[in-house]
């Protein structure tokens, strides 16, 4: 069977790259979606899925039921592009003035697609449910996939899958990883509130600049002191700002810093300790303070069991050769909020080809990928949940 759905794929290539090429030519930036949304939820609905639009906002939901018993899976693609201005020379190239799909989210979105019109067309032999999650917003914070989630898209799921094409793996190339795959990321501001005074008469004053270093110092013992060393995490301050003058006891110090961890008990135990340390210090001090705490993406955890079934069939797909580990992410990514919910594997999909020129970073105005990835990614979607 998987060999037949390989083959149709390979005969509606030709479409799927028209609207890539399509989307690619009129990309639409992130909560900015209309266009887009209108052309998937059409292209689902002409496969006979029952679609939902406007999902968590502007995202779109195709559900495929299939004609045998099984699990329901979902799989993710991200249809938002960025506010860059397209510079390569190509007859697709974007006709927006400052908007680009220069992060493949147009080829995720047309492999996708592909995979709807494959198995709706042998729906009959398709076990269980899919669910086609087509995301919106995925470049900005916060993102769609967190809407998309309140709004329904997992009920009822019990797998998902996402994929992101890579111009820095070669065409060809699959890599997947298990375990955590990218660091949650939270954000802090602490105020502390001093009282200013004379530089010369310090029992006058709380002074916030003291009290702030203090904290400074504090802080490096969340990691150092309260994190197993067996599991790994990082307390950054990245900026202190008090006083201006030399005899000025200031009255305020602001620190400003990121956290990144993996798992949720630790997330969840270091914004404790920092509200505790922040409190300690500054009564000590007697100064008063304010902490702005805020949660950005979760860490993105890959289900050790589907990571190794996703990792064998890839080396059927792609031969052993063009599979590997893939390289945790450094950026964050709003799909961790999927996988947060329901068990799933992130994976990657080679997209470098410097004979076409798609060997530019992503977000680079010359991005570009191999087109082969479309039917790359929706192989391995079609080999995952078949
Ligand atoms: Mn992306």
């Amino acid at each position: 069977m998987i060999e037949q759905l390989f083959s149709r794929l390979e005969s509606i290539f030709p479409e799927l790259v028209d609207f890539r090429r399509d989307m690619h030519m009129y990309p639409e930036i992130s909560h900015q979606e209309v266009e887009t949304p209108k052309k998937i939820a059409a292209f689902l609905e002409g496969l006979g899925l029952e679609v939902k639009t406007g999902v968590g906002g502007r995202g779109v939901v195709g559900t495929l039921e299939g004609g045998k018993p099984g699990k329901t899976i979902a799989l993710r693609a991200d249809f938002d592009a960025l506010p860059i201005q397209d510079e390569k020379e190509v007859d697709y190239k974007s006709r927006i003035p400052n908007a680009m799909h220069a992060c493949g989210h147009d080829v995720h979105t047309s492999a996708l697609l592909g995979v709807a019109k494959v198995l709706s067309e042998v729906r009959d032999e398709v076990p269980g449910k899919i669910v086609f999650i087509h995301q919106f917003g995925e470049e900005m914070t916060p993102g769609g996939a967190k809407p998309m989630i309140d709004d329904g898209c997992l009920d009822g799921v019990d797998l998902i899958y996402g994929a992101h094409v890579m111009s820095n793996l070669p065409v060809g190339e699959f890599g997947v990883r298990e375990g955590y795959v990218s660091s949650a990321q939270d954000d802090f501001t602490i105020e502390v509130k001093g009282k200013g005074g004379h530089g010369a008469m310090p029992h006058m004053t709380v002074d916030a600049l003291v009290t702030g270093s203090q904290l400074v110092v504090n802080l490096q013992q969340i990691v150092s002191r309260r994190v197993s060393p067996m599991d790994s995490a990082a307390v950054t301050v990245g900026s202190f700002h008090s006083g201006e003058g030399h005899n000025v006891i200031p009255e305020k110090a602001v620190i400003k810093g990121t956290v990144r961890t993996y798992s949720a008990e630790v997330r969840d135990m270091i914004e404790q300790a920092m509200h505790d340390v922040v409190k300690m210090t500054c009564e000590a001090a007697g100064a008063n303070y304010e902490i702005d705490y805020v949660r950005d993406c979760p860490s993105m955890y890959n289900d050790p069991v589907e990571s190794e079934r996703l990792y064998q069939i890839g080396k059927d797909i792609f031969g052993e050769n063009n599979v590997g580990l893939m390289d945790p992410l450094m950026g964050s990514e709003d799909y961790a909020y999927f996988q947060e919910e329901i068990p799933g594997v992130y994976f990657v999909i080679g997209g470098g080809n410097p004979e076409i020129g798609a060997n530019y970073p992503h977000h680079h105005p010359m991005f570009n990928v191999d087109e082969r990835s479309i039917i790359n990614i929706a192989k391995t979607f079609i080999g995952a949940v078949i």
